[in-house]
């Protein structure tokens, strides 16, 4: 018999609400406690499909000093619930420390399928989509030239996740590094009203962000060397 799942991670909308499946549905409603990056954001989602549930904030500035409680109580037979505030935890989110510390105590993970930002994005980007890399934020500072130059050489398609704010000046980073050829794509606000996707080469996507100024969530893919 398989082992009975303790933690679940549950993809929720990265926009659109009904992009939820009917199996996070009935785990949300069925575990004992759900553990919430932001526990008012999940709130409105829960809210929205009547579900009433523990809700309990594990986020990045509590998941060290939590984990050891989790754990126990996991131990104790209580079933949990891991969402973050969009897309599937784990991804660019908490997640990975307690999928670790559950894999280490023996304790059954189960990550359900569901949203994230990456995969529509690089399907939308129309770039080959049979091999590639998620490199996720690129380091602001420390690390950044050397995380560009190692993308430089990557034959693979590339995805990184980015904000609106900085988007012009890290397409003109990767325009200077990876050269002003290099094609890529910017999908923004995926599964939303106003959602988009930009194909182009680098010094294309640049005139066009010079041009419109943009607000929401984006994702960069970039085509391998
Ligand atoms: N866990 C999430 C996932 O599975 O995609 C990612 C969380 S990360 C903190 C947030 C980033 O994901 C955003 O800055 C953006 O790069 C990307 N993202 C999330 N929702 C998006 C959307 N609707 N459209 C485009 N990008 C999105």
């Amino acid at each position: 018999m398989p082992p009975v799942t303790q933690l679940y991670l549950v993809p929720t909308p990265i926009g659109n609400l009904q992009d939820i499946t009917l199996r996070a549905l009935e785990v949300l409603r069925e575990v004992d406690t759900i553990l919430a990056e932001d526990t008012r954001t999940s709130s409105k989602l829960l809210n929205h499909f009547e579900i009433r549930n523990n809700l309990e904030s594990f986020h990045a500035f509590n998941e060290h000093k939590k984990l050891a409680g989790l754990i126990a109580r996991l131990q104790d037979g209580e079933t949990m619930a891991l969402i973050s505030d969009a897309g599937t935890p784990s991804i660019s989110d908490p997640g990975f420390l307690l999928v670790r510390a559950c894999q280490e105590q023996d304790i059954a993970v189960e990550c359900l399928p569901g949203p994230t930002a990456l995969i529509p994005a690089l399907v939308n980007s129309a770039l080959p989509s049979d091999r590639f890399v998620f490199e996720g934020f690129l380091p602001v500072k420390k690390g950044r030239k050397a995380r560009l130059e190692s993308i430089r050489d990557e034959p693979k398609t590339v995805i990184l996740y980015e904000s609106p704010h900085r988007l012009l000046k890290t397409l003109e980073q990767l325009s200077t590094e990876l050269g002003a050829e290099r094609k890529a794509s910017i999908s923004r606000e995926l599964t939303k009203i106003h959602q988009e996707t930009v194909n182009g080469t680098l010094s294309e996507l640049i005139e066009h962000y010079k041009k419109n100024t943009i607000k929401g969530e984006l994702v960069i893919v970039i085509a391998g060397k």
